[in-house]
Formats: structure tokens, sequence, C-alpha cells
């Protein structure tokens, strides 16, 4: 029987990635559940994302330079430019997985729906982990040494209220949910937040969208 702790690493986004990988590195015994049947979390896009699978945006450039997204001991090719569109990002880290031989380590279709101690925590620091298969929608029970919680933080979104805003007939769109300029053309647009989403969005509803100072 293996004496190896057994790892649970949550998720097969990028942290997911370099998780597997340090599991690797200590000689654990590694496996990834991804509730999705693919690596690279948010950077994989989709047409239609939805809660359960957010994506970026059609236009998506990495708004930090490839120098300092760069993996430590994997640097991006040189012939990469500066700032990557979203499918180099992903080629990216496509090219880290099959360097490093990760995605042996991945199980597609697994999401973990409730961790809790084991009945013997105290003395072993085990945790029981009740997974779901997202095809088959049949649930499991496994017990793990440890976990790595790799799920991400732009997950779920986050609208917030306004008085009256049930009483608005426009279109009204989180921007999670945006995924390109198309049917936005002449329309007047309010963009609520000047953060990176808010930016990237004006920035492309301003070649199709109403310009002038509206009142
Ligand atoms: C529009 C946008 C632009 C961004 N641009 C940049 C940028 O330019 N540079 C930068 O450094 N960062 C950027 N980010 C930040 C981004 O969060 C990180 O780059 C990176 O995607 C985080 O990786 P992650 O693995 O932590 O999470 P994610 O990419 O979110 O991956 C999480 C994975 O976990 C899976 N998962 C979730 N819950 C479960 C569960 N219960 N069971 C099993 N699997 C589960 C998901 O399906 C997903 O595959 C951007 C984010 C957004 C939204």
């Amino acid at each position: 029987m293996s004496t190896k702790k057994r790892i649970l690493v949550i998720g097969a986004g990028v942290s997911g990635l370099t998780a597997i990988k340090a599991c690797k590195e200590e000689n654990l015994d590694v496996v990834c559940y991804e509730k999705s049947g693919e690596f690279g979390g948010l950077w994989r896009y989709h047409e239609n994302s939805d809660d359960r699978f957010p994506s970026i945006m059609k236009s998506t450039m990495s708004n930090t330079s490839k120098e300092m997204s760069a993996f430590s001991d994997f640097p991006p090719p040189s012939e990469f430019p500066t700032y990557l569109h979203h499918s180099t990002v992903l080629k990216y880290f496509e090219m880290y997985a099959e360097n490093f031989d990760l995605l042996g380590s991945i199980t597609y279709y697994q999401e973990v729906v409730e961790i809790i101690p084991s009945e013997d925590y105290g003395t072993t620091g085990k945790w029981l982990v009740k997974v779901r298969n997202t095809r088959t929608d049949e649930s499991r029970e496994e017990i793990f040494d440890g976990l790595m919680v790799c799920n991400g933080h732009h997950g779920y979104h986050y609208t917030p209220t306004y008085p009256n805003l049930a009483l608005y007939s426009g279109k009204n769109l989180h921007s999670s949910r945006y995924k390109s300029n198309l049917g936005m053309e002449g329309r007047r647009v309010l963009i609520i937040g000047a953060g990176n989403s808010g930016v990237d969005i004006a920035a492309e509803l301003a070649n199709v969208s109403k310009k002038g100072v509206f009142k």
C-alpha cells in the first residue's frame, strides 16, 4: 500500500496547474478534479459562459505583461508579444502543462460540492470530500490527506441593486456576461465602474455605441 499522502487539487485553472506541479515535485499522490471538461479556467473562452463556467470576453488581452505573468521555471517563448491575447495565454498554459506532464493528473467533470473533516480528523487531519460527476449527476465521497483549493475567485458575480432598477426596460448586463460589442451598435450605454473590466468594455463599446454627452 502506498504511503504517499493523497492530495486533491480543486480546479484546473492556472492555479490548479501550478498546484499539481508542486505536488508532483514533492512526490505526493495528486489528483485534480475539474468540474468542466477542460483545463484553463477563466482563460478558456466560451461564447455563452454562465455562472457555472465563467470566461473572459472575446477580445480580452492580458493586462499584465508576459514577463510579469511568466511561470518562473517556464518563461513564455520570445516570439510571443508582450501582452497576450487570451488564446495565446491558454496556449502558454497548455505548453506548461505538457512540459511538466500535468494533464494526466486531471479528472474532468468532477465538481467538489462539500468538504468536511473526516471522522478521525483529530488524529489524521484527513478530509472527507463529496464529489459530483457533472455528466451523470452521481455523487460519491472520498478521503484525502490534503486539499489545494484552486477554484478561482471570479467565478460568481455580484450585481448591486439600485432603487427602481426593476423598472428599467433596457438591457442590463454584468461584465461577466459581456462577450463582445455585437448588438450594442448605436446604443446609449452606461458603464458602472471603471476597473479593468469596465475600462476594457468601454474601449470596445466606444467603437460602435452612440457618442455624445447625454443628459
Ligand atoms: C476579464 C478578466 C481578465 C483578467 N486578466 C488578467 C490578466 O491580464 N493577468 C492576470 O494575471 N490575471 C488576470 N485575471 C485574473 C484571473 O483570475 C487569473 O488570471 C486566473 O484566471 C486565476 O486562475 P485560477 O486558477 O485561480 O482561477 P480560474 O481561472 O477561475 O480557474 C478555476 C477553475 O476551478 C474550477 N472549479 C471551480 N469550482 C470548482 C469545484 N467546486 N470543483 C471542481 N472544479 C471547480 C473552474 O471550473 C475553473 O476551471 C483576469 C480575470 C478576468 C475575469
